[in-house]
């Protein structure tokens, strides 16, 4: 079977301070968009204050780790008003730290699925300082190391899975696409949080669907209903460009 490379994003577990790292970083994460209704405390976005430099952490450190990560992070510098630094580190200096001393941690830790994994924005900025708020899981060898720094360094702007978008209408096949993700480190509960459409919130601004979208999965034929598939998208999207031009001006 086609190996997937599904990313798991990163879930809070304090929904509370995750609001607050949002509102504290920039106050329009909590306005309305549409209709008004009753709010819940994860009914935010997490986007970073536009004009800010992002100070970015390389755990184990060298210059091709360095190199590999800052040319493919920077391929969104160009549509983003965001700037970011890259920091050398020394470990010790890391973990004897109470602090965020970046405010992306970036972990190459590769694991056994060769997947990655990332908060959401300011979703960075809460919990442990010491822990990577981003894993990229693979090589530097890996012909989808670019692609997978790409998609997860959207995350990391506060982007979530463009497949989950309400108007997605993927036909999945719900019974497969457990038991296919379920096979390959995913959780029932993980699935439905980053695999399946979701609801529509008055809390985010929508660009249109996009299938193209880097940070849209593949879809493999055999997990839907017909004929719908859908490749792997390795770059950055025109419906990608419009999205974080809207959340970064
Ligand atoms: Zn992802």
């Amino acid at each position: 079977m086609n190996q997937l490379k599904c990313c798991k994003t990163i879930a809070t577990s304090d929904p509370a301070a995750s609001y607050q790292a949002a509102i504290n970083e920039h106050p329009s994460n909590g306005v309305t968009h549409g209709n008004r209704k009753k709010r819940s405390i994860s009914d935010h976005t997490k986007y970073w204050k536009p004009g800010k430099t992002l100070r970015i952490l390389i755990f184990e450190y060298n210059e091709l780790s360095f190199a590999a990560v800052k040319n493919a992070a920077s391929k969104w510098l160009p549509y983003i008003n965001l700037n970011f630094e890259f920091i050398e580190m020394d470990e010790q200096d890391i973990f004897s730290s109470e602090e965020f001393l970046g405010d992306i941690r970036i972990d190459f830790q590769p694991s056994f699925d060769n997947s990655g994994g990332s908060r959401i924005g300011t979703d960075a900025i809460t919990g442990d300082p010491q822990a990577p708020s981003m894993t990229l899981g693979t090589k530097f060898s890996s012909p989808y190391f670019e692609y997978t720094v790409i998609h997860e360094f959207g995350h990391a702007l506060g982007l979530g899975h463009e497949h989950q978008h309400p108007d997605a209408g993927i036909p999945w096949d719900r019974e497969k696409t457990y038991a296919h993700m379920i096979s390959s480190t995913f959780t029932r509960a993980e699935v439905d949080a980053n695999v399946f459409p979701l609801e529509r919130s008055a809390f985010q601004a929508f660009t249109p669907y996009d299938r193209h979208s880097v940070m849209h999965y593949e879809v493999l034929n055999e997990l839907t209903v017909g004929d719908w598939h859908q490749p792997l998208n390795l770059h950055i999207s025109q419906g990608d460009i419009a999205a974080v031009r809207m959340i970064y001006p």
